[in-house]
């Protein structure tokens, strides 16, 4: 399965899954537990957990009892922004985790600034407690700024994108940085699966909502990372490489941006931090 895997090629050398399992508001247990196991089996490689989550033990425990080498996994976490050294909260991550490393550990959004917890990423990295860094939430000005100051560049942006949060600015900014852009809530968080014009393309393609937003962000050279804790919808979610959204079906669902193709990460008053 993990040869079938399709990925992009991040900065650092390593290659990421396209599409991967995320677990953000599932709670640390049973439920998350089996959420991971479904889809390891499924043939996912890529799972996004984050300190914030609290849900780090249970995507430790499952990695460890699928049996899958370390190796084949691409495991993210993210450094909770209101702690003060991303290397030391990296070191607590990888002890709840049960892991000698992750491939990849983001900022989780700029509160503070995009600057200030880049050199305690870095220290990580050097650390060996991580293969990547990258960011997460961070607009084309913050990217820039960041840029000016890092020894080691992001290798990915995690972002809110689907084609109602298409912020196309934002993904030129990072290809043209060299920066993986990743698409973070593909399905709104739910609330896109029963929009009347996604539901059209499904059934002119034969798929499935789901399966039309997360392949409309793949086509758009994105990774992407739908949550589920239901393993057929884990299943149907990954069954996204053996068809194509033709040019009609990518131009209305590109017509569905409310961002005005922003190139920034969140308008104002999404922001969670101050
Ligand atoms: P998604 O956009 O992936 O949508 C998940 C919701 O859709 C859940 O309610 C799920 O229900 C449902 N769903 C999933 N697949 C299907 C399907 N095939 N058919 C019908 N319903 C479906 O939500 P998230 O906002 O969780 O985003 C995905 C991941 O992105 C997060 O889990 C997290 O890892 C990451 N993220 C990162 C953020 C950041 O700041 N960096 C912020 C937000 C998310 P059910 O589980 O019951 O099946």
């Amino acid at each position: 399965m993990a040869d079938a895997q399709v990925t992009r090629k991040l900065s650092n050398g390593a290659e990421i899954p396209v599409v991967g399992l995320g677990v953000w508001q599932v709670p640390d247990g049973p439920e998350c537990e089996r959420a991971v196991a479904a889809a390891l089996e499924t043939g996912y490689r890529l799972i996004d957990t984050a300190q914030a989550y609290g849900n780090e033990s249970s995507v430790g425990r499952a990695i460890r009892s699928s049996g899958i080498p370390r190796e084949e996994i691409f495991l993210t976490t993210k450094f909770y922004p209101g702690k003060r050294d991303a290397r030391v909260e990296a070191e607590k991550s990888l002890e709840r985790l049960g892991t000698d490393y992750v491939d990849l550990y983001l900022i989780h959004w700029p509160q503070g600034g995009p600057t200030w917890a880049w050199p305690g990423m870095e220290a990580a990295s050097e650390a060996g407690l991580t293969r990547g860094i990258g960011i997460s939430n961070f607009g084309a000005t913050e990217l820039q700024e960041l840029l000016k100051v890092s020894q080691i560049p992001p290798a990915v942006n995690q972002i809110l994108f689907s084609p109602f949060d298409y912020r196309r600015s934002l993904v030129e900014a990072c290809e043209d940085a060299g920066v993986v852009a990743q698409a973070y809530s593909p399905l709104g968080t739910g609330r896109h699966l029963d929009d009347p014009a996604v539901e059209r393309i499904a059934s002119a393609t034969g798929r499935t909502p789901a399966q039309v937003l997360i392949r409309w962000a793949v086509q758009k050279g994105l990774s992407v990372i739908p949550k589920s804790t239901h393993k057929t919808r884990i299943e149907e979610n990954f069954a996204v490489f053996d068809f194509e959204l033709d040019e009609d079906a990518v131009s209305a669902l590109d017509a569905l941006d409310t961002t005005n193709q922003t190139p920034d990460a969140l308008s104002r008053s999404q922001k969670w931090w101050s």
